[in-house]
């Protein structure tokens, strides 16, 4: 079947719901601009219309329908633009875990004009914004904490230039509280094949646990792969009980930087809380797979290579495997790694470099740390408006919080002090 497939052909359609924090459907989080319409033209969203009349819908057979012609689907540029730096891209590892079993599917498509009978078995599901944590790297968008933030200081400049996002941060709030959105997953229970978890803070979302509920007492859990990104400041019961009836389960959890610097990094989360909850996964079965997603900025690529050695620490320690991903950030421009004066590059470099000569590293742990480097190597031209931005943003967020950016990062002092 793959050889009958244009060569860009990419799966995601026929197997996979996505969905944003706002309740918006769209093709998947790399897609640009792939908001599903309903037939009337307009945005379709999950409280308004049902996942079976979202997944059915005109665009989406007519999406199907570009993804089985000749052209890549303007929607798609991101992952070919990926696999052109020679990055494995989310269409490369989607194709690798469902090409082969949605021949069906597939072919039912080009026969129906991008018509499927079946329901998606894989999900992304980005609940809402309820978050509580207010991470520096963050927005609204992302954490109502952050919101309520925003709210709380409206003659604060800094804080005001998030205003615009809040309206659509309200969105975010209640859709996936209704009991009828979970419910919809009864019906098809038996054909999901994986569910990925995020928000905000998914742990915080307590309807979701009824759905992990209804999974076990009807036997579907066993079928069922788990993936969790988690800012770990929570490890409820429910989850701790329910976690070893799932086929598989991975706990992504976010984590920026050790001790003091988490504390700034990711307000209010305490280290010591994350570390309690941090050796409490490390009890779970062995269903449960557990990885760091580091987000790396200008604030914490000079302290990457102690967070990586630490966890590689305990892992090694607890012979539980324990990756450690560098998840670049890309928003805002002004917090970007690679704005890092010349000088502190070089150190970082050098503590990279360092890095890449354990012995013990993965492939994909040397091809991320060395994708971290090759960053750092860009020189900076003036960029002089970007760093009073990011001055502004540090002064004016520790004057709030009552935090102090230069005792917590000294070697980064030069940041807050031009
Ligand atoms: S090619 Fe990439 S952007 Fe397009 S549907 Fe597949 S994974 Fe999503």
């Amino acid at each position: 079947m793959s050889s009958v497939l244009p060569q860009h052909f990419c799966v995601v359609p026929f197997v996979h719901f996505s969905c944003k924090p706002d309740g918006s459907p769209r093709v998947c989080c790399f897609s640009q601009n792939s908001y599903v319409l309903n037939d009337d033209g307009k945005r379709s969203h999950l409280s308004a219309q049902s996942i079976n009349e979202i997944w059915h819908s005109k665009w989406m057979d007519s999406f199907r329908e570009k993804m089985l012609s000749q052209a890549v689907p303007p929607e798609c540029k991101f992952c070919h633009n990926e696999e052109a730096t020679g990055k494995i891209s989310k269409r490369q590892s989607e194709n690798r875990k469902y090409l082969e079993t949605s021949k069906e599917i597939i072919a039912c498509a080009k026969n129906q004009n991008g018509k499927i009978n079946s329901p998606p078995v894989y999900f992304d599901l980005r609940l809402g914004n309820l978050c509580n944590l207010k991470c520096r790297t963050c927005n609204p968008l992302f954490s109502s904490a952050w919101a309520r933030e925003v709210e709380a200081h409206p003659t604060n400049a800094v804080l005001q230039s998030y205003q615009s996002t809040l309206d659509q941060a309200r969105l975010s709030e209640s859709w996936h509280k209704s009991p009828d959105f979970w419910e919809q997953f009864h019906s098809i229970a038996g054909s999901i094949e994986e569910i990925y978890l995020t928000g905000g803070e998914p742990m915080l979302i307590k309807e979701h646990f009824s759905l992990l509920k209804f999974f076990k007492e009807n036997d579907y859990a066993k079928n069922i792969y788990l993936r969790y990104n988690t800012n770990l400041t929570l490890l409820p019961e429910e989850f701790l009980k329910i976690a070893p009836s799932f086929k598989k389960i991975s706990l992504s959890c976010s984590i920026d930087g050790l001790k003091e610097k988490n504390d700034w990094l990711r307000s209010p989360s305490k280290w010591s809380m994350i570390q309690e909850n941090f050796n409490k996964t490390l009890l779970l079965p062995e269903n449960v797979s557990i990885d760091i997603n580091c987000t790396v900025s200008i604030f914490n690529v000079l302290y990457f290579d102690e967070l990586f050695l630490f966890f590689k620490d305990i892992a090694v320690r607890t012979g539980r495997k324990v990756e450690v991903y560098p998840d670049i950030l890309h928003e805002p421009e002004f917090m970007q790694l690679h704005l890092l004066p010349d000088e502190l590059k070089t150190q970082a470099i050098a503590k990279l470099t360092h890095l890449l000569k354990q012995s013990d590293l993965t492939s994909s742990e040397k091809k991320n740390i060395s994708s971290l480097v090759k960053l750092l190597e860009v020189h900076n031209t003036n960029q002089s408006d970007l760093l009073k931005q990011l001055k502004n943003h540090i002064v004016a967020l520790d004057k709030i919080r009552n935090e102090k950016f230069e005792m917590i990062f000294p070697e980064l002092t030069s940041l807050h002090s031009n």
